[in-house]
């Protein structure tokens, strides 16, 4: 727990969120500025700032997340149309929160390109 990560604030209940999951490895909650009409955030529980920050012991954990979103996606009915996954890292990768966290994004017709 970091006291200035908003993400280690959301899963401590700190700050709101609409949290849609949970378990002993990680959370998940919807992105507050949804850029579709699917936005979850899939969040480690353990402070790891980003992918750079991972070990070769989190490939588990890594793997987890993907499974996880790839539940919600099945829940959220968007498995089927299809779905984003993403991880930004860096300033140039446009990370913005210095919490890993994977976005699962659908429910819409999405950009062909990645940026
Ligand atoms: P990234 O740019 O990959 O670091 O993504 C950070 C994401 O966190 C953005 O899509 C934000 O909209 C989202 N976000 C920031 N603060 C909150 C919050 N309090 N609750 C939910 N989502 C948030």
């Amino acid at each position: 727990m970091t006291d200035d990560c908003v993400f280690c604030r959301i899963i401590s209940g700190n700050i709101p969120s609409d949290m849609i999951y949970k378990d002993e490895k990680v959370v998940a909650f919807r992105d507050v500025h949804p850029i579709a009409p699917v936005h979850i955030l899939i969040v480690p529980r353990r402070h790891i700032a980003g992918v750079g920050d991972l070990a070769q012991e989190d490939a588990g954990l890594v793997g987890h997340m993907v499974l996880i979103a790839r539940r919600l996606a099945e829940q959220e009915q968007i498995a089927e149309s299809g779905y984003r996954l993403v991880v930004n890292s860096g300033a140039d990768g446009g990370q913005a929160v210095m919490h890993l966290h994977l976005h699962l994004i659908g429910g819409r017709k999405l950009d062909d390109s990645l940026g």
